[in-house]
């Protein structure tokens, strides 16, 4: 667990007496790209949930840089840097953009010792660097999907995350849109910010991801480079199909 930025030490989850995450294990480093794939109904969101700290596990632990998080409540692990998006985009309906990507940076950074100008400026960078610069006064109902995703994105932004863990944010784009949505992702990368990327589109998975995990049924059934992945006789059975 040394050194990494997140280590899940043998998560469980139950709900009621169905077992949605047994024993699962597994470390992401500063910066790193780690892809997750899995059938639906794998514990793939669970597995977020359980991260983030807006589900509590039932056994084991989460670790963020050496401290032990598992007990923490979710708006505390964001102040420590693990951001997430939803797989259903939650916008407030009734706020501009920009204002939507204030509500999280105010918090953040502790309103406080930040001016309202500052705010603004912020939130107009952060839509900028995700492709938004134009629309900083827009409605989210006025968003198309695509650009939906985009705002689910910068708000998660707008915590600095040091980690940012990103639940099917391709799910129903265009083959274009996802191209710009992973051009998006890997500028956010180099600039150091560790990426955690649920998806099920295997194309974006490939290009994207240093390492992929495969979970099956609340369990890591496997967990290798991209390539190896796409090649394991296990996956290819219960994910990848023929
Ligand atoms: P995935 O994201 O991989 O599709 P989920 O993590 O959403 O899978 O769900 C894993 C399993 O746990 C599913 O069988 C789902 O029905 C169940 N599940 C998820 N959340 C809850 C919940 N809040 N209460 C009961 N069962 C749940
Ligand atoms: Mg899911």
């Amino acid at each position: 667990m040394n050194g990494a930025l997140l280590a899940v030490n043998a998560v469980s989850k139950l709900f009621g007496g169905f077992v949605a995450l047994a024993d699962v294990s597994l470390t992401v480093r500063s910066g790193e790209r780690l892809g997750i794939i899995g059938p639906n109904g794998s514990g793939k969101s669970t597995l977020i949930n359980c991260i983030g700290g807006s589900l509590g596990t039932d056994s084991g632990s989460i670790w963020l840089s050496g401290a032990d998080v598992t007990l923490l409540p979710a708006h505390r692990r964001a102040r420590l840097g693990i951001a997430r998006t939803f797989q259903v985009p939650r916008p407030f309906a009734s706020m501009t953009l920009a204002e939507n990507i204030a509500v999280p940076l105010e918090y953040v950074t502790h309103r406080k010792s930040l001016h309202r100008s500052d705010v603004a400026a912020q939130a107009h960078a952060i839509l900028a660097q995700i492709g938004l610069g134009g629309r900083a006064d827009a409605s989210p109902a006025s968003l198309t999907q695509v650009d939906l995703r985009k705002l689910e994105l910068a708000r998660a932004l707008a915590s600095r995350p040091r980690l940012l863990i990103l639940d099917e944010v391709m799910a129903g784009l265009s083959a274009i849109e996802v191209d710009e949505m992973l051009a998006i992702l890997l500028a956010l990368n180099r600039e150091g910010i560790a990426i955690v990327m649920i998806e099920h589109i295997m194309r974006a998975i490939m290009r994207f991801s240093e390492r992929v995990i495969c979970l099956d049924a609340g369990r890591i059934l496997a967990h290798g480079a991209p390539a190896q992945i796409v090649e394991d006789r296990d996956v290819q059975r219960i994910y990848l199909g023929d």
